[in-house]
C-alpha cells in the first residue's frame, strides 16, 4: 500500500514521510511503478498533481547511489520558478541518500554553477537557456545520461526551445528513458515522441 507498495524503498519513504505525503497521489500512483520497471512516460498531469515527485522518486531510487563524475540525469523546465521548484523537492526526497543534485537556472551567477559542476553531479536541473551555456563551455558530459526529463514541454517549445531540445536528443545516449510531461501534444511535439521515445506508456490524470 501507499508509496512502499509502488515499490519505494526506505530510505526514500523517510524522506517522504518528513514532508508528510503519507498517501501518493493520483499521478503517483499511475507513474512510480512503470518508470521503475523501465518504462516511458507521457503524461499530461498539470503542476499541482504532485508530478515532480512522481518522476523524481523513481529516477533517484534507480541510480543506486552516486557515481557524480557524469551526470545521469537531465530534468530541464521552460521557467526558473519551475527548475526551482524541481531542484528543492529533489533535495527534499534526498535527505537520507547522497546524490549529487545541481541546478542550472539563469538569472543567477555562473561562476557558482560552474564551480558546483566541477565538484560533479548525479541530477542536473536546468532551465535551456543557461543549460546550452553551461553546455557549450563544455562542462556538462552528457555521454551517461541515462534519464532525460522535459517538464512542460509543449511550453518548451513555445518558448523556441525546438532547436535546444533536438540538439540535446541528439546528444545524449539514445538508450536513455525519457519522461515527458506536456499540457498538449501538438504535432511537432508528437514528432519528438515518435522519433524518441520507445512505446511510451500514456498517462493522463
Ligand atoms: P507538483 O505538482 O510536483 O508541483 O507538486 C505540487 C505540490 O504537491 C507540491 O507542493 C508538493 O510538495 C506536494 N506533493 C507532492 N506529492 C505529494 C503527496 N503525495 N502528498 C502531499 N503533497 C504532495
Amino acid at each position: 500500500e501507499g508509496f512502499e507498495g509502488l515499490g519505494i524503498k526506505a530510505q526514500f519513504l523517510k524522506a517522504l514521510a518528513d514532508l508528510g505525503f503519507t498517501k501518493p497521489t493520483e499521478i503517483q500512483e499511475k507513474a512510480i511503478k512503470p518508470l521503475l520497471a523501465g518504462q516511458e512516460i507521457i503524461a499530461t498531469a498539470p503542476t499541482g498533481s504532485g508530478k515532480t515527485a512522481a518522476f523524481m522518486l523513481p529516477v533517484m531510487q534507480m541510480l543506486r547511489g552516486t557515481n557524480p563524475e557524469h551526470p545521469r540525469v537531465l530534468a530541464i523546465a521552460p521557467t526558473k520558478e519551475l527548475a526551482m521548484q524541481i531542484t528543492s523537492m529533489a533535495q527534499d526526497l534526498n535527505a537520507y541518500s547522497d546524490l549529487k543534485i545541481v541546478g542550472l537556472i539563469g538569472g543567477v551567477a555562473k561562476q557558482g554553477q560552474r564551480d558546483q559542476l566541477a565538484g560533479g553531479a548525479d541530477i542536473i536541473v536546468a532551465t535551456p537557456g543557461r543549460f546550452m551555456d553551461l553546455y557549450f563551455e563544455g562542462l556538462i558530459p552528457l555521454k551517461k545520461i541515462q534519464f532525460l526529463v522535459l517538464d512542460e514541454a509543449d511550453r518548451l517549445m513555445d518558448m523556441g526551445f525546438m532547436p535546444q531540445l533536438n540538439q540535446i536528443l541528439e546528444v545524449i545516449p539514445s538508450k536513455s528513458r525519457k519522461i515527458l510531461f506536456s499540457a498538449t501534444f501538438p504535432e511537432r511535439l508528437q514528432r519528438v515522441v515518435d522519433n524518441f521515445l520507445e512505446h511510451p506508456l500514456r498517462i493522463e490524470v
